[in-house]
Order: structure tokens, then sequence, then C-alpha cells
């Protein structure tokens, strides 16, 4: 360990991040409010003229209190918040499961284009016609690229897809007869989303084992299937960067059962293009347009997450659809037959379809399947690089496009997982996904994505390394102290989520969440 100029620690294999790891280009920013004051204004505004009389009482009593700021203040406190900002355009994001890949500025460009991006959605269908089309064209990649019957383009994010696909499902049932199914299948390896889904429609959840090799265990499936399974929600290529070798097995066995596979499609990118989940027996998929289609990530919303249904489930699709008309392309609205309704207000996130397209287009169908196998071999290359330093729980297969450690090689180190991703912060890369999924101890989940060149990838694991061997030294303090090179340090995360301050109040002498 070594000292940087300001007397903290920073690694030595790491001299290259010397710049990104010193924090002293980023002061702490304070407030709006702290940097104004009420005594002036950015803008000059003439005096109102509008007396009180039609307020009737409600006018407001107080000074307005804004802090006032100069055009350049204004502008620089922004800025400077903005810097504090890590994402995706300013280093590599390892998130496991959350695909951080690069947002390519050809999809902002024609998200731009005012044909796209000043339409309404009330208004007349023959004005957008070139909207519906291009609506219609992205189902219809999205039904090629799973072989599937049907895609709900409406979802707002992974989730809201998978819940309708369940409602789907759910309603598929009740239509066939078959309500007394309540029991839905899902591994222990899930995304939480999937058995909060199956919860939230009033299913009951039933555990499956994953097997030591990281894979789901098939004869539990067998021996949990009963006329009172609903469906199974299976992730494939599941949590632990792994392809369900059994899955055809499986969807047979679902199908035998009278249930319906509803896959967890959030790692669509690592085999799109190569694999159709159609073929593998899927009734319905998510796909998180904002994972494997390159859109922007951002807390549940701009996201889309359309769902694709077999045949068997696409009379059950909700509106709206694009269908054709003898006028040209139209927005099918009432539910005429459908047993859902609608799902969303309007049509769904239209600004994502066009950036989703508009990548599908600018890949072509080998460049999707190019970027799922470049993905699939950046994660490779890192377990390769690292495996012989960290601790790797599934040994058994190839990874897909993501790299599970546990947390055995810290056993005695005094580090935790968490203490080693805030060190990896003091490096310049943000942290893996940490403690997903729940079946191995101290999980870290590592996914590169294809956007990541290998000198990147091998920087990013040359920092690993250190970090690991350091560890394994007895340095714990370097970790237990992390980040040392932030603005804010080593947050209380439990305090900062569940008593967030919203509100600025000048004379509040609030609990901090740091
Ligand atoms: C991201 C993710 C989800 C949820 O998707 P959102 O778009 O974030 O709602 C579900 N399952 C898995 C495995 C995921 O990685």
């Amino acid at each position: 360990m070594s000292l940087n100029k300001q007397g903290r620690p920073t690694g030595t294999g790491t001299s290259e991040f010397a710049l990104t790891s010193d924090s002293s280009l980023l002061p702490n920013e304070p407030l709006l409010f702290e940097i104004g004051n009420t005594e002036h204004s950015g803008v000059d505004l003439p005096e109102a003229t509008i007396t009180n009389a039609r307020l009737e009482g409600f006018e407001r009593k107080m000074p307005l209190d804004l802090a006032g700021l100069t055009e350049p203040e204004a502008m620089r406190h922004y800025m400077r918040l903005s810097r504090l900002n890590y994402s995706i355009d300013s280093g590599m994001y390892p998130l496991g499961s959350c695909t951080m890949k690069h947002n390519p500025r050809l999809n902002e460009k024609i998200a731009r284009l005012p044909g796209f991006a000043d339409i309404h959605p009330l208004q007349p269908v023959s004005t957008v016609q070139g909207a519906l089309a291009l609506m219609n064209e992205l189902s219809h990649w999205l039904m090629t690229l799973t072989n599937t019957s049907a895609v709900a383009l409406t979802p707002k994010a992974g989730a809201h897809g998978e819940l309708l696909g369940m409602m789907a499902i759910k309603a598929a049932q009740k239509a066939a007869g078959q309500s007394h199914r309540r029991i839905v299948l899902v591994p222990e390896s899930a995304h939480g989303t999937n058995p909060a889904t199956a919860a939230f429609l009033g299913y009951s959840v039933k555990a499956i084992p994953a097997c030591a090799d990281g894979t789901v265990d098939v004869q539990a499936i067998k021996d949990a299937l009963s006329s009172e399974v609903a469906a199974i929600m299976l992730t494939n290529p599941n949590t632990c960067g792994l392809f369900e070798p059994q899955v055809i097995e499986i969807a047979k066995m679902i199908h035998d059962a009278g249930a319906f596979f509803y896959c967890d499609g959030a790692n669509f990118n690592a085999i799109v293009g190569v694999v159709r989940p159609g073929d593998l027996g899927i009734d319905a998929m998510h796909i998180n347009l904002h994972k494997t289609f390159s859109t922007p990530h951002g807390g549940g919303g701009p996201g889309a997450g359309p769902v694709v249904l077999s045949a068997a489930l696409a009379p059950f699709a909700p509106v709206p659809f694009v269908r054709k008309s003898a006028e040209g392309l139209e927005l099918a609205e009432h539910a005429e037959g459908s047993a859902l309704g609608r799902i969303t207000a309007f049509q769904g996130q239209m600004g994502m379809y066009v950036r989703a397209l508009t990548y599908m287009l600018s890949h072509g169908g080998d460049g999707l399947a190019q970027a799922a196998q470049d993905a699939v071999l950046n994660a490779n290359y890192i377990k390769a690089r690292l495996g012989h330093v960290f601790s790797v729980p599934f040994p058994d297969y190839p990874t897909m496009h993501e790299v599970l450690f546990d947390d055995s090689f810290l056993v005695g180190t005094g580090v935790s997982t968490l203490d080693f991703a805030k060190a990896l912060i003091d490096e310049g890369f943000h942290p893996m996904t940490m403690y997903f999924p729940l079946v191995v101890h101290g999980a870290m989940l590592i996914e590169p994505t294809e956007s990541e060149s290998k000198q990147t990838l091998d920087r990013f694991c040359e920092v690993m390394e250190e970090l690991a061997l350091d560890a394994k030294a007895g340095n714990a303090a370097r970790f237990t102290a992390a980040p040392l090179n932030t603005p804010r340090r080593r947050l209380d995360e439990t305090c900062a989520a569940r008593s967030p301050i919203l509100k600025w109040e000048r004379s509040a002498a609030l609990p901090q969440a740091f």
C-alpha cells in the first residue's frame, strides 16, 4: 500500500489510476441553497402586478426563499454535481445481471428525430404511421429473435414484464378452467422480482434449490410438479452465469404437468442471435431493452420490458398493439378479446423502441450474435485471468456473459465482500454486483459486457488481483476504511434507503446518512 499526495492510501499496482483516485478536483459540493442567498437573483423579474384578491387568503405569506444564483454559479453547481456521477460513459460498470453496456450515440441521434421525438400519443394515427411502423418492425425483430408468436411492447421494465407475463398465464389458466393452480416454482438463484411477481398475483411460491454445480435441481422440479402448479419462473442463462443444460427437458416436464414456462429474459444478451428461447419451450419471456438492446438504464424508467408470448398465450396479450387496417397501421386500443386490457397508459416507451430498433438495425442479426458471443468471451476472459486468485464456486461449466466469484478467498482476512467492493471504488471502478445470487456466500457477480476492450479488462483484472493479494497479505484496514477517495466515505446505506432526506430545510438538524 502506498499513499497519494493527500496521505490517502492507494493501490500499488494501479499507478495509472492515481489521477482518477485523487478526489482533489472533486470537492464536496454544497447544496444550491448553501451557495446562493435570497439577496440576489440570476434573473430580473418585474414586480408582480397581480393582486392577491383572487387567492382568497391562500396567498404566500412568507418570502419565497429561493437561492439566488447567477447563471455561471448555477451552471457550475450542476456541472460539478454531474461530475460526481459514475456512469457507463465514464468507466467500466461491471454490475452482474444488470448488463451495463454502452448506449450507442447513434440510438440517441435517431430517437431525437422530430418524427419520433415530437409526436403525441393522442395524435390521429394517420399522422404517426412511421412510429407505428417502427413499433411493428421492433415487434417483428423480437418475435424472430425469440421464435415466439406475439409480443406485448408496453411493459415499462423487466419486472413489469414479469407481471404482465404472469398475468397472461393466469388469464389463460382461468379461461381453461384451471384457476385452482396456485403454486409457482421459483429457483433459489432467481432475481427477487420473480417471487415478488408471483406473490403479488396471489400465488404461493415454492423455492427450487440449486445443485452443487450451480444449475437448477431438475429432480426437485420434478418432485414439486402437481396439478396445483401454475408455472415455473426460470432464468436462462441463470444468475450464476450458467446456461441451464436441461432447459428443454424442464420445459417438457412443465408442459406435461399442464403448467406454463415463464422465462426471465434478463440474460438474453448472452444468447441473442444464437439461441431462440421459443425453441427451448418457453411460453413467456420479458426482454429488458436496457440490458440486451443497449437502451439507457434508469430508476425503473425510462425502461421498457417487452414480453414475447408463445402461441398458447398470444390470445392473452394486452392492448394496445399495432395491426394493419384498410387505411394503413392502427393501434388496437380496446380490449377486443383481450382478457387483460391495458397495462400502461398509451403505447409504452416510444423513445426506447426507437433506440432498441436502431441498435438491432445497426448490428443486423449476425452483429447481435457477435455481440452476445463477445460478451461471453469477455466474461470467460475475466474468469480465466482471475480464477487462480478468486474462488469460483461453480467451476464445472464455462461461464456465459457473467462470472460469479464467492467470498471464500477472503476467509480469515477480516475483509468482507462489501469491504472489497468499496476498495474497488478507490481504484476507479464501479463495484460488481454483490451478495446476489443468494445461492453462494458473499457473491460477487461480474458482467463486463461486449463493450469493454481487452485493455480495459486487463486493467480491471490487475486491480482486482492486486486488491485480492493485498487482502490476503493482511491489509484489512485498506478495505474496511474504503472508500477513502470519494466525496462521501462509507455510507450508512440502510439509513440512506429507509430514511432518505428528500427536502431541504434551513434550520433542520436531521440525522444524516453519512
Ligand atoms: C434486471 C433483472 C430483472 C428486473 O428487470 P428490471 O428491468 O430492472 O425491472 C429481473 N430478473 C433479472 C435476472 C434481472 O437481472
